[in-house]
Formats: structure tokens, sequence, C-alpha cells
């Protein structure tokens, strides 16, 4: 029996903002390959459709009418997952059927006027405007005393169930603290009072480091691929500087997260050659609820994209029954990540 390498041998990893597992089996890209990397077919998109419900002029759904906007825009959901006037309230019985009244405020952003675009296609200049109004969204949001949490995410190409491919992300904001997040505030609260620093500091630290899952960085971000990433190209922008929410960066934090999210997003679509769907949200502190000294804000990115623009990972089997589980190595995903360009390939 040889020792135990992680580069060899199957094992678990522990996600420490979460506390769960994920398995990881190198050993099994080893396995010959057949299939083939497909080119895809993007089609170019116009740079105004008429019958997109989020262009700038153009008509929506409950009738209202978009303003001729030139930089991005923010906008009630027309159909809102979480209303705002819902009626607070619980239900019990037994003990064992429980439910509780959600509320919330849902909000569309579009990212830019321009139908054809998407975040890597953006200027730095323009994603930074993008930063700007997450961070106008936020204080608005959390100036409401009931709103606990505020999610604020993008779900990008058909396959992750985007229905409009006009360039935009959400924000649902809620009167409560969603379970992921739950997971996230008690584990980096145990460290933080444990250690007095922040989990992701720390963690950040031993990253650099190592430099062994780090994708692309600047003075005041730095992407890497965690290491219990569970999607084969799953990423992480976090903060070098501990800040708690998105309001708090400084204006030359907004140009930094900016320029991140144009370097990780182009590498992302130069990957397979195609525009790379993800989901990626902003993870951050719940707001009306205390100072929350431990939190330290993070973004993930969470693509299904395995081996090419058609062929996606699929959470089937032992990962619905059992665990998450992966093949191809965070360390190896990363490096393949980093090695590409920083021009987009349609260019
Ligand atoms: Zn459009
Ligand atoms: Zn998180």
């Amino acid at each position: 029996m040889s020792l135990f390498d992680v580069k060899e041998h199957a094992h678990k990893r522990l996600n420490i903002l979460t506390g769960e597992w994920v398995l990881v089996s190198p050993h099994r890209t080893k396995r010959p390959w057949q299939g083939k990397v497909e080119a895809a077919a993007t089609a170019q998109r116009p740079q105004y459709d008429a019958n997109c419900y989020l262009c700038p002029g153009n008509k929506r759904a409950d009738g209202s009418v978009n303003p001729a906007y030139t930089e991005p825009y923010a906008f009630n959901n027309d159909f809102a997952a979480l209303l705002g006037d819902t009626p607070d309230g619980e239900y019990a019985l037994g003990g064992l059927l429980q439910a509780k009244s959600q509320k919330g405020i849902c909000r569309v952003i579009c990212f830019s006027p321009r139908h054809d675009l998407t975040l890597p296609q953006m200027q730095v200049e323009e994603i930074e405007k993008v930063v700007a109004l997450w961070q106008k969204e936020f204080t608005t949001l959390a100036a409401n005393p009931w709103i606990k949490y505020i999610q604020i995410f993008e779900n990008k190409g058909d396959i992750m169930g985007c229905s409009n491919p006009h360039p935009h992300g959400q924000i649902w904001s809620l009167n409560d603290v969603p379970a992921e997040l739950v997971k996230e505030t008690e584990q980096q609260k145990k460290y933080f009072e444990k250690f007095g620093k922040s989990l992701l500091s720390d963690y950040l630290q031993l990253e650099l480091q190592q430099q062994e899952r780090i994708v692309c960085a600047n003075e005041h971000f730095v992407a890497l691929v965690p290491f219990w990433a569970v999607w084969p190209y799953e990423t992480m922008i976090i903060s070098r500087r501990q800040v708690r929410h998105v309001a708090e960066f400084t204006k030359e934090e907004n140009i930094g997260l900016a320029q991140l999210l144009q370097s990780l997003t182009v590498r992302y679509d130069n990957l397979f050659s195609t525009s790379f769907p993800y989901s990626a949200g902003i993870h951050q502190m719940p707001v009306n609820d205390g100072d929350h000294p431990e939190w330290h804000w993070h973004m993930h990115f969470y693509p299904p994209l395995l081996r090419s623009a058609t062929v996606k990972k699929f959470m089937v089997g032992y990962e619905m029954l059992a665990s998450p589980q992966r093949d191809i190595t965070p360390e190896a995903a990363a490096e393949k990540l980093k090695a590409l360009s920083e021009v987009h390939y349609t260019k």
C-alpha cells in the first residue's frame, strides 16, 4: 500500500463554509475518454431585440415600459417569487409539519442596455457600474428593517434555466436568512470566536501560500477553485480585505472587483469556446441582525460544464442520495483555468 496522496487516492474534502463534505475520485480521470470537444454554435444576437422584455424602451409582462436606460438598470421582478405584502405567520402541526411565511422584494438588474453582451464581453468600466448598482440596491433594500438577507445572483445560459439571454441578474431579499447562509454564518462564527479572525482571511492566506488553486488575482480580490469545490470548474472570488457586504467596498475595490469579474468570466468563456453557463452569486452578512464581525464577503460561481460546451456534469445517483462527488481535482481545474487567455475568444 502506498501513502495516502490527495492527488492520487479517493478521499473526501471538507467545505469549511458549510461543514459538508465532497467525495473526490482523482484516479477516475485516468479513464480513457473518447468524447470529443464540440465547438458550440454561438448565434450572434442583435444589439436590440424588439421582443425582449429587458431591452430599453420595451414593454414588460406587467404592461410597464422600460425606460431608455443607458447604464445598469434595476426594477421589481414582474414574476417575483416573494412578495412584500405576504402576511407574517407560522404553521405547525404536532411539531412535524412546520411552515413559516416568507415575504420579500425581488429585483431584476439589467447589466447593460445591449442585448448581445454578457459580463465577459463588457468593459471593466461597465462592469464597475453593475457593482455600484449592487451596492445601491443593497443599501436601499437593507433600509427595510424586516429584511434579513439580500441575495444577489445571476443565472447565465439556458441550461441554467435562464429564460432571457439579455445580460441580467437578480436580487432576492427576504424576511429570513436562507439555509446556505445559516450554515455559512454558523461556520464563520465558530472560527471567529475561536481565533478572532475571519475564516476566509486565514483560508485565503493558505491558498496564496500554496498557489495550487489560484486562477487569477489583483490587488483587492482573488479568484480560486476552492479546495472543496463540487462543480468541475467551480470558483470563488474572495476579497483580500475582510469586508462584510458589498456596500462596504471602496471605489478602488469596485474597480478591482470589476476587473476580476472580467478576467474570470473571460477565462470561463475561453475554456470551451462558448458562452459559459453558470449560477453565480454574492454571499455576505445578514442585515438588520447585528454586526456579524465574522462575515467575510465572497462570491461563488457554480458552472455545470464538464468537458465541452455540451457535456455537463449531472448531480445524480450517489450525489443525490449520498454526497456530491467529482473526478477532476480542484487543482487540475485551477491549472486549466489559470492557463487560459484573458482575451475573449470571439475577439
Ligand atoms: Zn434584450
Ligand atoms: Zn458562500
